[in-house]
């Protein structure tokens, strides 16, 4: 008798010259704003940067995104996704820039009131941040199209109404810094993703809301939460 396990196949993100490659990890970078850590009741760790995962599987490309269980208060988070191209340990800022395939626009979605309750118990995150489509991202430009990403307006617009302004230039940790730090924890591979963190503005959404990030340069994200 042989065992049929159904795992899930790993998602193949779409390229904006219409490549799929498949998705690894999903590195989530926490309080890289200073603007949303305050706005968090926290602050920007000057001496290394804060992660978590989201599962692969929670992924989606939208246009439809589901709206959680077990959450009366989902938050939206719109980020800059840097993609890898190719991995490493413990990279050198230079070997970890050119470790970058391209970027795109994401959504960190999460629960905020569970996130509320784990932070007062010490608790991870993971019920705040892993579930079905908690993270959303758009097509990836490949860097080679796109001038040195460290200066771009960053926006989210909820039913039209503009919820998030930043700029990716007010990153406390930059995409090439933080894929040198994650690369000193453990190895990193192609297809892995690293959300860099949310500029300021963050706030619930609701199901039938349309929501639109963009970040210049970059492909719009357009979805609706079902
Ligand atoms: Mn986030």
């Amino acid at each position: 008798m042989s065992m049929n396990w159904n795992s899930p196949a790993h998602p193949e993100f779409l390229t904006t010259d219409n490549r799929r490659l498949s998705v690894n990890r999903i590195f989530c970078i926490a309080k890289n704003y200073e603007e949303h850590a305050k706005e968090m009741g926290g602050e920007v760790d000057r001496k290394a940067p804060f992660h978590f995962q989201k599962s692969f599987d929670a992924l989606t490309f939208g246009p439809e995104v589901r709206y959680p269980s077990h959450t009366d208060d989902l938050h939206h988070e719109v980020e800059l996704v840097a993609v890898l191209g190719h991995g490493g340990s413990n990279l050198s800022l230079e070997e970890a820039q050119s470790a970058i395939f391209g970027y795109a626009v994401g959504l960190d979605f999460t629960r905020r009131d569970r996130q509320a309750e784990a932070k007062e118990k010490g608790r991870p995150w993971e019920i705040a941040k892993n579930f079905d489509d908690a993270g959303v991202m758009g097509r990836v430009t490949p860097k080679a199209e796109l001038p040195a990403m460290d200066n771009a307006a960053i926006t989210l617009d909820v039913n039209d109404q503009r919820r998030q302004a930043g700029n990716i230039n007010q990153m406390a940790y930059n995409p090439t810094e933080l894929i040198a730090f994650l690369s000193t924890l453990q190895e990193l591979k192609a297809g892995d993703l690293i959300f860099t963190g949310t500029p300021s503005g963050v706030g619930a959404v609701t199901r039938g809301d349309h929501l639109v990030g963009r970040i210049d340069g970059l492909e719009d994200l357009a979805i609706q939460l079902v």
